[in-house]
């Protein structure tokens, strides 16, 4: 038996003319997800797109698996292909979904037929092939609303298949079809999920992550590159850049009021981010932030924040609540790994009283406090480590 994976486009379809060149990004993008498992054939035809691999040893269950994490796949669906003949179309949908069939209590057959000339039409096909699958698995019911199992049948030009139920797709865009953006991404809970929403919007992510040793530990920068490592099974790599921070958070710490550490330090966090970004053809910034979650997330807060910069800044947690973005890093596997206690640079001087409703004006005056700021930045963006996360 011959297996074929089937694709459906998500939003795709809605996109007109360039449809056709967001489908040949999508392929490409499958196609590196799914390079280390072998070579395969894609061949675009309406919605779909066919996945055919080109040796019988490779493992579908693999590829399959990696293409549920690639955006721009509303569904996906393994099928098997079999001759334009009825006999053989009634013979494969019994032997291909034996055990689907075997676990279902209510099933509806589904038939296409895009090639005209076949001597069926799809309402005889549906009806014909009903009948003998029940005459094949007694226990089963036909429900045409609701059934455990829906059986498709396509008939096309070459071959026909058959296919059971299909497979969720992660949906979204395909990455890169929504220019580039750099995630700020600490070894939080937040912030991957941020970088994973934004890669589910077509948007190919850069990352910067600041480090602060001795204060953070190797170990603290081990774990957000795990954390990028599992984002980037969505994403697509992720070009990361591990930024020195000890000499600014110090200087900080020696020059400006305490009640100011954390906004500047953010502050400061964005400018040098932005200027990586700008290196790396980015357009956009991206935080973990949510509104109110800490005293650096009051709207005043992230109002001081944002003037350190000119590019935009995208914050997709920002309405949401604790629980909900636990919800998405448990489903993108990246919570257990978020809930390592390293600690992170954020956690390194924290105020006792941090402002929760600073003035621009004040927080400008307490960063002025710092003499050699732009030296400094500049120091710590040339020396910022390069990695590539795949
Ligand atoms: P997270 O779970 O993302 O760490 P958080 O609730 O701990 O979020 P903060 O520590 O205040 O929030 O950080 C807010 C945002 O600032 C993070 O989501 C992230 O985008 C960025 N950030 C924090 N620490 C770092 C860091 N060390 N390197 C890069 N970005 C950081
Ligand atoms: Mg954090």
């Amino acid at each position: 038996m011959k297996e074929i994976i089937l694709v459906k486009n998500g939003e795709l379809a809605l996109k007109g003319l360039n449809r056709s060149s967001f489908e040949d990004v999508l392929i490409k993008n499958m196609k590196k997800h799914m390079r280390d498992l072998g070579s395969f054939t894609f061949t675009k035809s309406q919605s779909t797109i066919m996945i055919e691999a080109q040796n019988e040893d490779i493992d579908l269950d693999d590829a399959v698996d990696r293409l549920s994490k690639v955006f721009g796949i509303a569904a996906l669906s393994r099928a098997c292909v079999c001759e334009k003949d009825f006999e053989d179309i009634k013979r494969t949908a019994c032997e291909y979904l034996a055990e689907e069939l075997e676990d279902a209590k209510t099933f509806k057959v589904e038939a296409k037929r895009s090639d005209k000339k076949f001597p069926m039409k799809s309402p005889e096909i549906s009806r014909e092939l009903g009948g003998y699958i029940l005459s094949q698995f007694n226990h089963l019911r036909v429900d045409v609303h609701n059934p455990d199992i829906i059986v498709t049948v396509e008939v096309r030009d070459q071959y026909a298949f058959v296919r059971g139920n299909n497979i969720k797709g992660a949906g979204g865009m395909p990455t890169g079809t929504s220019g580039r953006a750099a995630v700020l991404i600490s070894g939080g809970i937040d912030s991957p999920v941020a970088a994973y929403m934004m890669a589910k919007r077509g948007v190919e992510l850069c990352a910067v992550h600041f480090a602060s040793p001795p204060y953070t530990s190797e170990l603290a920068e081990l774990k957000v590159m795990e954390l990028l490592k599992r984002v980037a099974k969505y994403s697509g790599t992720i070009t990361t850049y591990v930024v020195p921070f000890t000499k600014l958070q110090e200087a900080i710490r020696d020059n400006c009021p305490e009640e100011y550490f954390t906004i500047i330090m953010r502050r400061i966090m964005m400018m040098i981010s932005e200027r990586i970004a700008k290196h790396q053809n980015c357009s956009a910034l991206i935080t973990g932030e949510s509104v109110g979650q800490v005293a650096s997330q009051t709207i005043y807060a992230l109002g001081c924040t944002d003037c350190a910069v000119t590019m935009p800044v995208f914050r997709p947690c920002i309405g949401m609540d604790k629980e909900e973005i636990i919800k998405i890093s448990r489903k993108i596997d990246t919570f257990e790994t978020s809930i390592q206690p390293y600690e992170d640079c954020c956690t390194v001087f924290t105020p006792k009283h941090p402002k929760t409703r600073p003035r621009l004006d004040d927080v400008l005056k307490a960063e002025a406090g710092i003499e050699n700021l732009e030296e400094l930045i500049d120091e710590a963006t040339e020396n910022a480590r390069f990695k590539l996360i795949n």
